[in-house]
């Protein structure tokens, strides 16, 4: 059985829609795949109503831009009820910051003599509520500025680059309450990926389990094999779940394809029972797999 836990669709910054992304999840022979864009729930209806129809069994979730002691953190949420109002409210928050901060990206750009438009940009964007940098990286794409989202970020967009501006994240510690409370299971994800690395200790990520924190992503293409290993040690340790996933983005991501990493049966179930009992606790309805 192979459960990928972590992919993107273009209710994001991946490049197929979410009803493709079911069709490939299939077609990379995947048994259940995790639908989690960036901040929002867009893709879930389109995702489910595929998953159906070409027999894979769809975990629905998100991706939530965190922060904690001023380093980014990702945090997976699966199936959270989308309607819990502090999320909501929150999740607003966050993609407003996604939207506002590109007219800064822009402006900044054009001043180390990279011109391109707004209007170029939220082409890319289509009906996403997400924008991201992978969109401004794809219209560099377009231009000829370089040849692919990886050398965008490398000389444009990543941290401390000419077209780098900050945007609002939510603290991670209220995230981690705002997801338990909302019925879902909230994961970190790429734990030691970029700048998370020097926050996420042994006792960080239990301060976050006292919250509700379920589990950490451990394999994913972030991680090398000694990551992998102390991080699977020290989920052990804390009695966390462990997943692994591929981080899919369609073609906008290398070495990130469709079940590249995998979750294991038993932590799949553990998780699933984490969020029945969350959303039994919560007394909501938990969009469940498939219905
Ligand atoms: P943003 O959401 O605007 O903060 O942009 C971050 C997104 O860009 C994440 O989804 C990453 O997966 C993606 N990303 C970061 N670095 C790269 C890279 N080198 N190549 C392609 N995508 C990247
Ligand atoms: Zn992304
Ligand atoms: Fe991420
Ligand atoms: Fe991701």
């Amino acid at each position: 059985m192979l459960i990928d836990l972590h992919t993107h669709s273009r209710a994001s910054d991946g490049t197929q829609s979410p009803a493709e992304l079911m069709t490939a999840a299939r077609d990379a022979g995947l048994d259940v795949i995790g639908l989690t864009d960036h901040d929002s729930a867009a893709g879930w209806d389109e995702a489910t109503q595929a998953a159906r129809r070409v027999g894979v069994t769809l975990v629905v979730g998100m991706e939530i831009s965190t922060k904690l002691d001023g380093a980014g953190v990702h945090l997976l949420a699966y199936l959270p009820d989308p309607t819990y109002p502090p999320l909501v409210r929150e999740l607003a928050k966050v993609l407003a910051g996604r939207t506002g901060r590109l007219p800064a990206m822009i402006d900044q750009l054009r001043e180390a003599g990279v011109d391109i438009s707004e209007q170029e940009v939220l082409d890319r964007v289509g009906d996403s509520p997400a924008v991201g940098r992978p969109h401004i990286a794809d219209v560099l794409v377009a231009k000829g500025v370089v040849p692919d989202r990886t050398a965008a970020f490398e000389r444009w967009l990543g941290w401390g680059r000419p077209g780098y501006a900050t945007r609002y994240a939510s603290q991670t510690s209220a995230m981690v309450e705002i997801v338990t409370a909302a019925g879902g299971a909230a994961v970190i994800a790429h734990p030691w990926g970029r700048g998370s690395r020097r926050v996420l200790d042994e006792s960080a990520l239990a301060d976050l389990q006292t919250l509700g924190l379920v589990g950490i992503e451990v394999d994913h293409q972030d991680h090398d094999a000694a990551d992998r290993s102390t991080l699977r040690s020290i989920a052990g340790e804390l009695d966390l779940v462990v997943t692994g996933s591929s981080d899919h983005h369609g073609t906008g991501k290398v070495d990130h394809e469709l079940g590249c990493n995998t979750t294991s049966v038993d932590q799949y179930e553990l998780l699933l029972a984490h969020a029945a009992k969350h959303a039994a606790t919560a007394g909501r309805g938990t969009p469940l797999e498939g219905s």
